[in-house]
C-alpha cells in the first residue's frame, strides 16, 4: 500500500515537473536549476497534501468544539494566505535563493579547513542501524534548537518586532502557524541551516522531522478545545499550551518575556523554567492591542509595519516598543535547576491549584477571573468566556465566566 502511494507520488512529481517547470525553466534559460526544480514540486506536493489533511481535520474539528466562535472570519483569511505562500512553497524558495550561495560559500569554506564537526551518526555510531533512534534524536535536537530560537524571538527587541505578526492574530486557528514577517522566516532560515551544517541533518531525516512539527504547530494554534490531560499536556505541546504562549497579558511578559515557548515538546519550557499549565483559555493578541496598537490586517500591511517596527527597535534612542505589555510585567518568580524536574513539576501542579485562589483583582484593565497559573510567568493573563460569546464581546465585556474557561 505504502509501495503503491509512494510510486504514485513520485509518477505525479514527475508529470507536474515536465509538464509545468521543465518548460518553464528552458524558456528562462535556467536548464541547471532543473534538480532543485524536482525537489521543488516534491515539497509543493508535500505541501498540497499536508494542508488538504489538516483541514480535512482540523476544521471540523475547529466548528464542533471551538474556543471562541467569530461571527466573522476575515482575520483568519491573510493567514490562509500566509499558509499557501509558506507550505506551497514560495517562500521557501525566496529564502532558499537568498541563502543558497552564502551558505554554499561558507560550507566550501569550512570543509577546506576541516571544521565541518559531522553529524550525529559519527558522534554515536549505534545510530547507524537504528534509523527510528536516529530520527528521535535528531527531532529532539531541533526542538531543542526551536526552543531556543523562539525565545530568543522574544527576548530581543528587533527580533520581537518581526515576530510580533505572529502574535498579533487575535482570531487564532490552524492556519496562524506561517504567520510570520518574511525577514523573521529569513533569520529563521540562517538559524536552521546553521544548525544544519553542525549536526548534519540527513535530507530524509529532515523533510519528515519538517512535516511532523508542522503537523504539530497547525494542532498546536488551533481554535480548538483538546485537553491532552495532565500528563500528555506535558509531553506534547496542545492548543492550550501554545494558546498561553499568544496569551494577552501573560504571552509576553515577566522575566524570559513570555512562557510555553517549545514547538512540539513541553519537556524544554519544564527544564528551563518557562512552563505554564493553565486550566484557562485565553484570549489571543499583544497588549497594546487593547490600547490601538496597529499591526495591520493584510499581508503587505503587515510586512510594512513589521520594518516600521524593527527600524524602531534598532533605533539608537528606542529604549523598548512594548510599554503597555511590559507595564504589566510580574517577573516569573520561580525558575527550576536542572536536575530537579519530578520534585518541580509536583510543585508546580500544587501551585497551579493554589493560584487559583490567588487572582490579581486590578493589574488587567479587564478581571482576570480565571487565572489560574502556573509557576513560570505570574501574570494576568486575558481569558476567552463561553464558547459561544462573539469574540469581540468577549474583549469589551467588564466580566467573565470563570466556568466557561474549563474544558
Ligand atoms: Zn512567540
Ligand atoms: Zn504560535
Amino acid at each position: 500500500m505504502i509501495e503503491l502511494i509512494t510510486q504514485a507520488f513520485v509518477a505525479l512529481q514527475a508529470s507536474l515537473f515536465e509538464s509545468v517547470v521543465q518548460p518553464v525553466l528552458f524558456a528562462l534559460g535556467l536548464t541547471t536549476y532543473a534538480e532543485l526544480g524536482f525537489d521543488a514540486v516534491e515539497f509543493f506536493l508535500y505541501g498540497v497534501i499536508e494542508i488538504a489533511l489538516v483541514w480535512l481535520l482540523l476544521r471540523p474539528l475547529e466548528s464542533l468544539r471551538p474556543v471562541e466562535r467569530w461571527a466573522d472570519r476575515r482575520a483568519v483569511r491573510v493567514d490562509v494566505l500566509y499558509t499557501l505562500l509558506n507550505r506551497l512553497g514560495l517562500i521557501p524558495l525566496l529564502v532558499f535563493m537568498l541563502l543558497a550561495v552564502p551558505i554554499g560559500d561558507l560550507d566550501g569554506w569550512l570543509r577546506l579547513h576541516d571544521l565541518i564537526p559531522g553529524n550525529l551518526e559519527d558522534w554515536l555510531p549505534v545510530l547507524r542501524e537504528r534509523p527510528w533512534l536516529s530520527f528521535a534524536a535528531y527531532l529532539l535536537i531541533i526542538d531543542l534548537n526551536d526552543y531556543w530560537r523562539h525565545r530568543l524571538q522574544h527576548r530581543f527587541d528587533f527580533w520581537w518586532a518581526l515576530h510580533s505578526v505572529h502574535h498579533s492574530q487575535r482570531q487564532m486557528s490552524f492556519w496562524s502557524d506561517s504567520r510570520n514577517h518574511l525577514l523573521d522566516d529569513l533569520i529563521q532560515g540562517v538559524w536552521m541551516a546553521a544548525v544544519s551544517l553542525l549536526i548534519g541533518v540527513p535530507p530524509a531525516q529532515f523533510v519528515l522531522i519538517l512535516l511532523v512539527t508542522r503537523a504539530v504547530e497547525n494542532l498546536s494554534h488551533a481554535n480548538l478545545r483538546l485537553g491532552f490531560g495532565a500528563l500528555g499536556e506535558r509531553l506534547l505541546v496542545s492548543t492550550r499550551f501554545h494558546r498561553t504562549h499568544h496569551a494577552i497579558g501573560a504571552g509576553l511578559k515577566g522575566r524570559y518575556r513570555g512562557c510555553n515557548f517549545a514547538v512540539l515538546f513541553p519537556l524544554w519550557d519544564l527544564l528551563f523554567g518557562t512552563a505554564r499549565f493553565d486550566d484557562a483559555y485565553a484570549a489571543t493578541g499583544i497588549g497594546d492591542q487593547l490600547q490601538g496598537a496597529d499591526y495591520g490586517e493584510g499581508f503587505w500591511q503587515q510586512q510594512t509595519l513589521g520594518v516600521k517596527r524593527l527600524l524602531a527597535a534598532l533605533a539608537p534612542s528606542s529604549s523598548s516598543h512594548r510599554t503597555a505589555d511590559d507595564a504589566y510585567a510580574a517577573g516569573c518568580p520561580q525558575t527550576v535547576q536542572a536536575g530537579s524536574l519530578p520534585s518541580w513539576i509536583a510543585r508546580q501542579s500544587a501551585a497551579s491549584a493554589s493560584n487559583s485562589n490567588n487572582r490579581p483583582s486590578s493589574d488587567w484593565p479587564m478581571p482576570a477571573t480565571s487565572l489560574s497559573a502556573s509557576a513560570a510567568c505570574m501574570v494576568p493573563m486575558m481569558p476567552v468566556s463561553g464558547a459561544n460569546t462573539p469574540i469581540t464581546a468577549q474583549r469589551t465585556s467588564s466580566t467573565s465566566s470563570p466556568s466557561g474557561n474549563r474544558q
